[in-house]
């Protein structure tokens, strides 16, 4: 659908042997804590990605509000497209406000893992949103090739996918949350 950037192909690894020179990370026993480092990483890029996409498709949306006229007006001035407009500034603005923060505290060394589950999931699923909704916004023309919204409406979803569903985000914060709010028994 997307992610045209980056080449996805099939790794078969069949009898493959390795010597004690070729581990990953240079210490043993220490994998799973290095790989999930990489995650969190990759989580706030994720939501990094996902905030990018959603300016972009909120900047299409409400330029092209602006120039398409409909009953005399742009449809800018039509109060539902006005609306649609003000929840995708807001959802762009949350997204990139919690973004911002799970970054930094990656960049201080601290646990970030709530965090950067938190910016990931919210900054992807607004993402789909403010997309549609500029989508919506192009009419019949955000299905045409011609218009860039195209591409981001096919790129959006990918990012409700990686680096972790939204379902295993939504898992993790659970989890967390509940290991932060526990109750004395
Ligand atoms: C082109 C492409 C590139 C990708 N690149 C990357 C990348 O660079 N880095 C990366 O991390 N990922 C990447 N991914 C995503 C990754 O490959 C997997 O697709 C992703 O981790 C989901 O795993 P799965 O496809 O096996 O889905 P499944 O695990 O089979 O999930 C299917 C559905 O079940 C739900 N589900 C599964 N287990 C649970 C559970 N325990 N509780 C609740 N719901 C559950 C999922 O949320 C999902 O809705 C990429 C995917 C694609 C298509």
């Amino acid at each position: 659908m997307g992610y045209k950037g980056v080449d996805t192909t099939e790794l078969i690894m069949d009898n493959l042997q390795l010597s004690n020179d070729d581990l990953l990370g240079g210490e043993p026993g220490k994998g799973f804590y290095q790989m999930m480092d990489g995650v969190e990483v990759g989580r706030v890029n994720v939501a990094a990605r996902a905030c990018g996409l959603a300016i972009r498709a909120f900047e299409l949306g409400i330029e092209y509000a602006q120039m398409r006229e409909t009953f005399g007006k742009p449809i800018s001035e039509h109060q539902a497209v006005s609306f649609r407009l003000a929840d995708m500034g807001t959802k762009v603005e949350a997204a990139h406000q919690m973004m911002v923060m799970a970054a930094k505290l990656k960049d201080s060394g601290a646990r970030n893992d709530l965090e950067s589950g938190m910016a990931k999931y919210l900054a992807s699923e607004y993402c789909k949103e403010v997309v549609e909704d500029s989508f919506r916004i192009h009419g019949g023309y955000g299905y045409s090739k011609e218009y860039e919204i195209e591409r981001l409406y096919r790129e959006a979803p990918m990012l409700l996918i990686g680096e972790g569903t939204a379902d295993i985000q939504r898992m993790i914060i659970g989890r967390r949350l509940l290991e932060d709010y526990k109750i004395k028994k």
